[in-house]
């Protein structure tokens, strides 16, 4: 279970606003023509078992708020799964995984959720991803990656209190490292590869990041990730908070 946070880890006060900003800017955004134009799309063709359903088809923003001291980092939004629902890993099966583990671990108050104001709710953890709008295929360009790399950073700039970074899958780890480059973190060289469980230590004022396989279907069906090994490494990061 996460350790309750100690009086120096509280400050300096999470900046609310301008986080609540920043979000609203992000949903906004369209810079990404071809992502744009697919979310629309799919927000007209929809899945069938969803045909009712409003989709979001907007940039989901962040689950969770700056005070948080466990950083989740995924992809992008599942086509049918926060794409619909606006809510990071809402509605579909890599979501039902992630947020049972994180539950388990104390870092969410239920072990699902559906939509949005379900009353389902992260403690002392945030989600967000490295590509805020639905890529075809689950593959963003380069492009775009970088693109939308400015979001994230921006939100790394208010969440202060940062601890651990999990980055779920290769290409969230690798942009991770990027990032954490860029500000001045200390990622050794050669870049650590990713793998499930690899830890990188990016001095004392950075987050410690750890490297997870994404609970896709691709990887969960497979066998490829359980959910013991899910549960191992968020005790893992809940170990590493505040220690
Ligand atoms: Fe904007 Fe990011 Fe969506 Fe591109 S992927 S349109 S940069 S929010």
């Amino acid at each position: 279970m996460i350790k309750a946070p100690d009086e120096d880890s509280l400050n300096p006060p999470a900046p609310t606003a301008a986080f609540d900003r920043l979000q609203a800017e992000l949903i906004e955004c369209r810079l990404c023509p071809r992502l744009v134009a697919w979310r629309e799309e799919l927000s007209v063709t929809k899945r069938a078992a969803y045909a009712d359903h409003d989709y979001w088809a907007r940039p989901v923003p962040m689950l969770g708020g700056p005070e948080a001291r466990l950083l989740i980092i995924g992809l992008a939004p599942g086509a049918h799964g926060s794409n619909r629902t606006g809510q990071m890993f809402t509605g579909d099966r890599s979501g039902e995984w992630l947020f049972r583990t994180l539950h388990r671990a104390g870092f969410a108050n239920r072990p699902v959720a559906g939509h949005r104001d379900d009353g389902f709710r992260l403690i002392d953890a945030a989600i967000t991803a490295i590509v805020r709008c639905v890529p075809p295929q689950n593959r963003p360009t380069p492009a775009e990656r970088d693109a939308c790399a400015s979001w994230i950073e921006q939100e790394l700039d208010l969440c202060r209190r940062v601890e651990v970074i999990v980055a779920l899958g290769g290409m969230a780890f690798d942009q991770t490292l990027r990032i954490g480059r860029r500000r001045g973190w200390d990622i050794p060289v050669p870049k650590p590869r990713f793998s499930h469980g690899v830890e990188v230590h990016p001095g004392a004022e950075a987050p410690t990041i750890i490297g997870c396989y994404h609970p896709s279907q691709q990887n969960t069906f497979t066998g490829k990730l359980t959910e013991s090994m899910l549960d191992a490494l968020f005790d893992r990061a809940a170990h590493l908070i505040g220690s």
